[in-house]
């Protein structure tokens, strides 16, 4: 007979797991509590206009393929990815801007603009993000975390000590960029896994190579097509998938996970069990505490957390496919997201035009995905906060001081804020990544892949390694999926 795997969770992280293990023999049920599966990915629409939720920009388009090739099949069956050469846009407060672009000699004429230091040291900073990149592709990306000492390795140390991964991303930025607005642009990198580049360590700044050498992507249709690929994969298979189904329960004897209990009062047996929702709530929401006295909430910072408009506009607008306007003081908002837990006052707002690439997605105007960092919910349940009208207003007022008539254009917009990214995903505190990274224990000692106290129960997705960020937690699945095929 075989072997039977039990997930909780369609997100990215579920779904590559689940396709792994049933291309490899094993029998998996897949349960998901929303209507549909891909979690953060998925697609949103308003009429005419369609939107991407979540993963808006792709890095490392070949771990969504190798998650198709590995199971035996074409991934151009299932999703296309195009290279934006010259992907971002970044405008500063002065109305100055300037490009990032992965085309290295454009990349050039683009710092000289701003910043002439910078563009002499430009490829000093590639060989250095590619060492950083190449030191967490050895030793971190392919690897399940088990216990504190999986951390112990000499290459690894020796790694360490060669690239100095442990300075802050702003004091490594520093050694490349001299004025300051080119270091607003780079450090931004930090909010990909909801931290501050003024505490995280320079080991993310591994994230430049990723955008800057190997590229930024977007999937023919939407991003969430690599949700929808993944989806048509795992029913050729002949993975069970069960949506509009919550798993409450979580049976333990003897140490072992012997049963998931749904709200619709299944009890589903298996011999090993996946957990992709939120290991933060739903590990001590499951499973009774007396089978997990190795876990605690104590010292977690969750990442930031979004406020997303997404805006349905009658009119094209001038604006590039990603493109981010900076706020006066983008060091002052960290503080205030990360210290004062509040929104910025000054924000820096990052809007997705996807239909700039590709104009089918929203035919009659753009396709606006407006996202401003948001503090994550605070630990007390009565915390008060802005209603969404407010924020939304407030953003459209600082939009319109930087040019762009949003209230002129829009036909109709959809609000998302930390609450209702809690409440949807089971999302820690409303986090998009997690835990911050802006401790140095955060970034290498987050929670392991597998449960300390049940020999059966492991972790994927973006709360657990190697880390948040739609690549990384199919990494996550495949990781685990390879761990349990190993026996
Ligand atoms: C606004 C926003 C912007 C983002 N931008 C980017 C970006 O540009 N690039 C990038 O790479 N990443 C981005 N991300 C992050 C990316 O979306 C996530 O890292 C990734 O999608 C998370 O996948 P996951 O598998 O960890 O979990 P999730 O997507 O959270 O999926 C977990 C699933 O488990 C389900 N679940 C939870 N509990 C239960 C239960 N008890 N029973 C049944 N089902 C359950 C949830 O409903 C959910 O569907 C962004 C995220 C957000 C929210």
């Amino acid at each position: 007979m075989k072997k039977h795997a039990v997930i909780i969770g369609g997100g990215l992280g579920g779904l590559s797991a689940a396709i792994k293990l049933q291309a490899t023999g094993w029998q998996v049920t897949l349960l998901e509590k929303n209507n549909d599966v891909g979690g953060k990915l998925h697609e949103v629409v308003i009429g005419s206009h369609h939107f991407d939720f979540g993963p808006n920009t792709i890095t490392m388009p070949h771990v969504f393929r190798e998650v198709v090739q590995d199971a035996g099949e074409n991934p151009d069956d299932y999703f296309t990815f195009e290279k934006l050469d010259v992907h971002t846009k970044n405008v500063f407060a002065d109305r100055s801007s300037f490009y990032f672009s992965s085309e290295k000699e454009r990349m050039k004429e683009e710092l000289l603009k701003l910043d002439p230091f910078a563009a002499d040291k430009y490829e000093d900073y590639l060989m250095e993000v590619e060492n950083l990149y190449s030191l967490a592709r050895q030793h971190f990306f392919h690897r399940t975390f088990s216990s504190w000492k999986d951390y112990l390795s000499l290459p690894l140390a020796k790694a360490m000590a060669r690239v100095k991964p442990l300075t802050t991303l702003d004091a490594f930025h520093q050694q490349f960029f001299k004025d300051a607005r080119v270091r607003y642009a780079f450090n931004r990198y930090a909010t990909y896994i909801g931290s501050s580049p003024y505490t995280t360590p320079a080991t993310f700044g591994l994230i430049g190579h990723l955008e800057l050498v190997d590229g930024v992507y977007f999937t023919r249709g939407g991003n969430h097509r690599i949700a929808l690929g993944f989806l048509k994969l795992a029913k050729k298979l002949g993975v069970t998938l069960l949506t509009n189904t919550e798993v409450t329960k979580l049976e333990v004897k003897d140490q072992r996970i012997v049963a998931a209990i749904t709200d619709k009062e299944q009890r589903i047996t298996g011999d090993k069990f996946i957990l992709n929702g939120d290991l933060l709530t739903q590990f001590p929401r499951l499973v009774d505490k007396q089978h997990r006295p190795h876990f605690s909430l104590k010292h977690v910072q969750p990442s930031i957390s979004a406020f997303v408009i997404m805006a349905a506009m009658k009119t094209r607008l001038d604006l590039h496919h990603h493109h981010v306007f900076f706020g006066e003081n983008p060091k002052r908002e960290f503080t205030q997201l990360f210290d004062d837990q509040k929104f910025g006052d000054d924000p820096t707002i990052y809007i997705c035009t996807s239909s700039k690439t590709d104009e089918t997605l929203s035919p009659d105007g753009d396709n606006l995905f407006i996202l401003v960092n948001a503090p994550p919910l605070s630990a007390d349940l009565n915390e008060k906060r802005e209603p969404s009208f407010v924020i939304k207003e407030r953003i459209y007022d600082q939009l319109e001081k930087r040019g762009l008539a949003i209230r002129d254009n829009v036909v109709n917009d959809i609000t998302v804020d930390p609450t209702t990214i809690a409440a949807k995903f089971h999302a820690f505190r409303g986090s998009l990544y997690g835990i911050a990274s802006n401790r140095k224990r955060d970034t290498f000692l987050r929670p392991y892949n597998a449960a300390k106290d049940i020999s059966n129960l492991y972790f994927v997705g973006g709360s657990t390694h190697p880390g948040g960020g739609s690549p990384m937690v199919v990494l996550s699945g495949s990781n685990v999926a390879r761990k349990i095929l190993s026996g």
